[in-house]
């Protein structure tokens, strides 16, 4: 991860690696390696990804480059809410659709479904069924990474804190599902669990205060009561998990549930890499980032794409 420290010296860094790039590919920027590993399959081999570090830091460089009129460089950001509307649909910044781009990967490109029924194949009576319990499996974790999501969220709001001390590495890490117990019965097959019970668990897994929980509920019932913008649903499950469910909780969930209902031994980093690899296709053409960055590849011609700028080059031919 590049450290720098203000906006002018990323974008000299920028300038400097636009007169280095051949002519004609593109730099993008996004949040953190994370990003560079999810999309580094798509691209064309000379774009170059700059990970700067968090998404202030990449709006910064957004802005900064649209009042230069800077041609070439994209910017990429996770969508969590946070996003002002005048942000969405510019020209030159993409969201991800769902929380942030391991979650599009996995739900949106339908990467899970082939990963997880290869996993469980020799535990199944037909494909038909291996099919039945990879979307089962998914919209699990879906559900239970969204609630935690939405106490994080909550939790951050009141400034509480959302790390804990890991036994092993003696180092303070951002809380995770396996952290809180209730989270594990619920992903290994016991009926779903309150919110609000997932809230004061995680209060007394991350010392917060008593009355600083209920503080917590509070929010949470609240942003449990919100309609959804695009159905009008109050409910609506789709859009809550697009909105608090990230690539990493679903895929730990994905891990654990796993692991409790089917025996099958994956950790995190190795489900991770076999869902880069399985995405499929033809989701890929309808996911909505891909989308518009061949819209950003056709219009400025920039070489940004694998399979399109290969199209692209043959074509000029
Ligand atoms: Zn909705």
């Amino acid at each position: 991860m590049l450290d720098y420290p203000d906006v002018e010296s990323r974008l000299q860094l920028i300038r400097m690696m636009r007169r280095a790039a051949p002519v004609a590919s593109a730099v993008l920027v996004v949040e953190g390696v994370a990003d560079q590993r999810a999309l580094f399959p798509f691209l064309a081999s000379d774009v170059t990804v700059l990970p700067v570090g968090g998404k202030n830091h990449v709006l910064d460089i957004f802005e900064s480059l649209r009042q230069q009129n800077f041609p070439g460089v994209l910017c990429l950001v996770d969508c969590d809410g946070d996003i002002a509307s005048r942000l969405k649909g510019q020209e030159g910044l993409i969201l991800s659709v769902r929380r942030d781009m391991d979650a599009d990967l996995l739900v949106e490109l339908e990467a899970y479904e082939r990963v997880i029924l290869e996993s469980v194949a020799d535990k199944v009576a037909s494909p038909g069924e291996g099919r039945r319990v990879a979307r089962q499996i998914v919209e699990l974790a879906e559900e239970v990474a969204t609630t935690f999501g939405m106490v994080l969220r909550a939790a951050q709001k009141r400034k509480l804190p959302v790390k804990l001390l890991d036994l092993e590495m003696t180092v303070k890490r951002r809380v995770e599902l396996r952290d809180v117990d209730l989270l594990v019965d619920w992903l290994s097959g016991s009926s779903a669990i309150p919110s609000v019970d997932v809230a004061s668990r995680m209060g007394t897994v991350l010392h917060w205060p008593e009355d600083r929980i209920e503080y917590v509920i509070r929010d949470l019932e609240q942003l449990e009561d919100v309609e959804c913008k695009k159905h009008f649903d109050i409910s609506c499950r789709d859009c809550r998990g697009r909105a608090h469910a990230n690539g990493h909780s679903l895929i730990e969930g994905i891990c654990i549930a796993l692991r409790a209902q089917y025996k099958v031994q994956m950790d995190r980093k190795d489900l991770e890499r076999r869902v880069r690899l399985a995405v499929d296709p033809l989701a890929l053409s309808r996911w909505e980032v891909w989308r518009r960055m061949s819209f950003w590849q056709a219009s400025f011609k920039y070489s940004l794409l694998a399979g399109l700028s290969a199209r692209m080059e043959s074509n000029e031919e």
